[in-house]
């Protein structure tokens, strides 16, 4: 894992930000079906909650990625990495404060980063929650509610309304997650199969239990989220979304941005996630944990059209 403890970057706020996506692409595409079919696209609010977490709401419906905001220190970006025998803490008015409300909740992995306010998220908010077995499992043993859970292996293609008459799609796909050192393993690897395990207390407890990358969908606007620096080309061969998220990391996959660009088709924006040390707090302003900066660049060589798009703690943007 990289280190990185240099200054905090400039960010492009919000207001700083050209259009917003719909507006701007059905205007560039001129008359037509496409501008027409653009135009009626809804409005998506993106907001970043650090980490790999992610809002994405309409007027009606909220969508949740790996939302997790307790952040309790583990030394993540020390030297040393994470100490795995750092307790579990989940701050429930941490997360009452910064997640009110979902209606989906996507687990891309088990690690305690993206996974340890997942069931008390679910309880409050009654959303379903996709995930693995593995990631069931883990979450049935943090007291999750159970008949809340949706398995998934990857390949299903789902449509989700809600009361309020939203409409969105979910495409979950198999993945792997990135790895590291010599022998390129996984941290905390492994799968728990079967019934849940005793409850999770230490993050080396909260396994990654199998990795999944997610496509929402809501009716031309949609996004794209890996987890971990990895993707599966084949199966997501032939996805064009329009926001991708990137994270640093996949130095083991030879030209691992060049080739994700390339598979979803060259998107119109790229968001830079996962990239603030979160032993830091989330209610100030991001540290770089691993920097997003070589992101842009690699981006920017490999797809000159594309809008790389870094959004800081708890700010939003909209497509
Ligand atoms: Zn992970």
């Amino acid at each position: 894992m990289t280190t990185t403890h240099d200054s905090t970057p400039s960010l492009r706020r919000r207001g700083l930000l050209k259009g917003t996506g719909a507006a701007a692409i059905a205007t560039a595409a001129g008359g037509g079906g496409l501008a027409a079919a653009q135009a009626a696209s809804p409005t998506v609010r993106l907001r970043w909650l650090g980490t790999n977490a992610w809002e994405l709401s309409t007027d009606t419906a909220t969508v949740l990625i790996d939302p997790w905001v307790s952040r309790f220190p583990t030394g993540a970006y020390t030297p040393e990495g994470a100490d795995p025998e750092t307790e579990i803490e989940v701050h429930r008015d941490v997360v009452d404060e910064h997640l009110p409300k979902a209606d989906t909740i996507l687990v891309t992995h088990g690690h305690w980063d993206h996974i340890a306010d997942v069931p008390y998220v679910a309880e409050k908010t009654g959303a379903t929650v996709l995930g693995t077995e593995t990631h069931l499992n883990l979450l049935r043993a943090m007291d999750a509610p159970a008949e809340q859970l949706s398995q998934v292996v990857g390949g299903e293609l789902y449509r989700f309304t809600n009361e309020a008459g939203a409409e969105y799609t979910v495409e979950v796909f198999k993945s792997s997650h990135s790895t590291r050192g010599e022998h390129k393993q996984i941290q905390f690897g492994g799968t728990l199969p079967g019934r849940a395990p005793k409850r999770p207390k230490r993050i080396k407890d909260l396994v990654e239990g199998g990795s999944l990358t997610y496509l929402v969908d809501f009716g031309g606007v949609s996004f794209f989220n890996l987890g971990s620096a990895s993707f599966h080309e084949h199966e997501i061969e032939g996805i064009r979304p329009t926001v991708l998220f990137l994270q640093p990391g996949g130095g083991h996959s030879p030209d691992f941005v060049e080739r994700l660009l390339a598979a979803t088709g060259y998107p119109p924006y790229v968001v830079a996630s996962h990239w603030d040390d979160f032993d830091e707090p989330l209610t100030e302003p991001a540290e770089i944990g691993a920097d997003w900066r070589p992101l842009r660049d690699r981006v920017a060589a490999a797809s000159p059209d594309t809008e790389f798009i870094v959004i800081d703690h708890l700010e939003s943007h909209e497509f």
